[in-house]
């Protein structure tokens, strides 16, 4: 049984309590590997050499122009790793190797991009109101950052939050989820051969409540970002607000995909069935509220019925693949239970509903893609987070209803609007209450482009140029060039 260390000051090392958890490959339901089970002397060591690889150390030194060099040649070794990695990840959370692969050669790029910006973000002199001084203002990296992530996308997930403070001239401690910890851990190896001085990079492993909390209560931290449910970045936010940290939180979502009768049909069901059923619904952007115009509502649930049946389900490391299992036994249960809470409220069951049992998904934990009609907007299934394959179908008469229902929901995370329409399209983006819209596409992202949630969907937004000030102070200085000295207790 292959054990992953965890990665500390350029080692790896064993856990302190020498406790190992259990990972679970959810395509055979079997224990493929274990991860150090950390705890909060693990994260008071890989905090402790964050900070002094942050203070002390040789990144300290480094010009931003050496830093910026240093993620390129992360990019590049990424590319070259991308299979492995991309193999390893899906056997930790099931995720398709198609996507997977695609998705962390793509995760390059965001090395790449901060790479470039590292050397370009400059200060400003500040033409003051008052004569006989100069003043200018410089950024500073905010020191240890910690980073947090959910198992869906372990390794894309980290580089969203980490390239940035890199870039930034931060040292990082990256906690990734217990259910999918490996790729991560593997992964970390790569900074050494980049050429990162130790300590800069750190990956701890372990469960939430214990070395999680530690990181996120240990007072050399300076920032936490995170990634996962709303309910653990509530208490994160709360945890760290007593230490007045700086909190950035990327949390779930309730999308909705809004289908008018004016659309061209044919790309709305694939919108709509890529939209929730890719990734087996595990993504915080699932489109999993369908809203459609009235008018539609018979031929276009037709349509994607017969497309939800045609999936093809099975093994995540073929590349034909098109949905694979939950990634793990609790959240299998807990789509499962959904499935029994929408009938409750009288939803009406149109395709799915049961754990796939189909020979190709093995003793995976697979589900059915479900798909529920006649639901209204204040059923549990519309207005909670499942991270599964459980699409709900709602319609509307016109577009203020739509905007009306798209908005009755406390996520605002990403939505989709389908129309030929294009005012309407500027309207509709206009009047959303999320983070994201896609007219005419769903699921696009790019590391140029501003990510984060309205509402309970988050705080800040990751990606894009604006992201590298999260994790930078602003300093200003007053330098006295007057001939005469002033009398300094007299505020100018
Ligand atoms: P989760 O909240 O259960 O866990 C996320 C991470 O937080 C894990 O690493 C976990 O160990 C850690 N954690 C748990 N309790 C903690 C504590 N008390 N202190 C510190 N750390 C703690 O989420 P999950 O089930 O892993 O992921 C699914 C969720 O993530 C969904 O809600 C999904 O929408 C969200 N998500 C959001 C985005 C986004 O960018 N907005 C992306 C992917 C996933």
């Amino acid at each position: 049984m292959r054990r992953y260390q965890m990665y500390i000051n350029g080692q790896y090392v064993d856990p302190a309590s020498n406790r190992w958890m259990d990972s679970y490959n959810p395509y055979t339901g079997e224990v493929w590997a274990q991860i150090g089970e950390g705890n909060a002397e693990d994260a008071d060591v890989a905090v402790k050499a964050a900070a002094a690889a942050f203070s002390e150390g040789p990144w300290s030194q480094l010009t931003h122009t050496e830093r910026g060099a240093l993620l390129h040649r992360m990019g590049d070794l990424i590319i070259r790793d991308a299979r492995k990695l991309a193999e390893t990840e899906v056997n930790d959370n099931g995720k398709l190797i198609a996507e997977t692969e695609a998705m962390i050669r793509y995760t390059a790029q965001w090395y790449y991009y901060f790479g470039g910006l590292a050397d370009k973000i400059q200060g400003a002199t500040v033409p003051l109101d008052k004569k006989g001084y100069f003043n200018f203002t410089q950024y500073e990296p905010v020191g240890v950052v910690v980073a947090i992530t959910a198992w869906n996308s372990p390794l894309l997930l980290a580089a969203w939050k980490i390239v940035a403070a890199l870039a930034a001239g931060c040292t990082v401690v990256i906690k990734p989820s217990e259910h999918a910890s490996a790729s991560t851990l593997e992964f970390a190896k790569l900074f050494a051969e980049a050429g990162f001085p130790p300590g800069v990079v750190n990956v701890v492993t372990g469960f939430g409540a214990d070395v999680g909390s530690a990181l996120v209560e240990h007072p050399l931290v300076r920032k936490v970002s995170f990634t996962g449910s709303d309910a653990t970045g509530r208490h994160i936010n709360q945890q760290a607000a007593k230490h007045l940290k700086p909190v950035g939180l990327e949390l779930g979502g309730k999308s909705p995909n809004i289908v008018f009768a004016d659309a061209n049909m044919e790309d709305a069901v694939k919108g709509a069935l890529s939209g929730i059923f890719s990734a087996a619904g595990q993504t915080c952007i699932a489109g999993s509220r369908l809203l459609l115009q009235e008018s539609i509502y018979e031929e276009f649930t037709e349509k994607l019925v017969a497309g939800a049946k045609a999936i093809r389900m099975g093994n995540p490391q073929e590349k034909d693949t098109q949905m694979g299992p939950i990634a793990n036994r609790p959240q299998y249960e807990k789509v499962l239970s959904y499935i029994e809470v929408a009938k409750d409220d009288g939803a009406e069951l149109l395709a799915g509903g049961v754990a796939a049992t189909r020979p190709e998904c093995g003793n995976g934990w697979f589900i059915e893609p479900t798909i529920f009609g006649k639901v209204t907007n204040t059923m549990r299934i519309a207005q909670e987070e499942v991270f599964g394959p459980i699409l709900s179908v709602i319609t509307f008469k016109d577009e203020d209803d739509a905007v009306r229902i798209a908005n009755d929901s406390r996520f605002g995370l990403g939505a989709g609007v389908w129309t030929k329409d294009m005012g309407r399209a500027f309207r509709m983006a206009n009047r959303i209450q999320a983070g994201t819209v896609w007219i005419n596409t769903y699921r696009a992202l790019s590391f140029m482009v501003p990510f984060g949630g309205y509402k309970d969907s988050g705080i800040g937004r990751e990606n894009g140029m604006a992201q590298i000030y999260s994790y930078l102070e602003t300093k200003n200085v007053w330098i006295n060039t007057g001939a005469e000295t002033k009398n300094l207790f007299v505020m100018r």
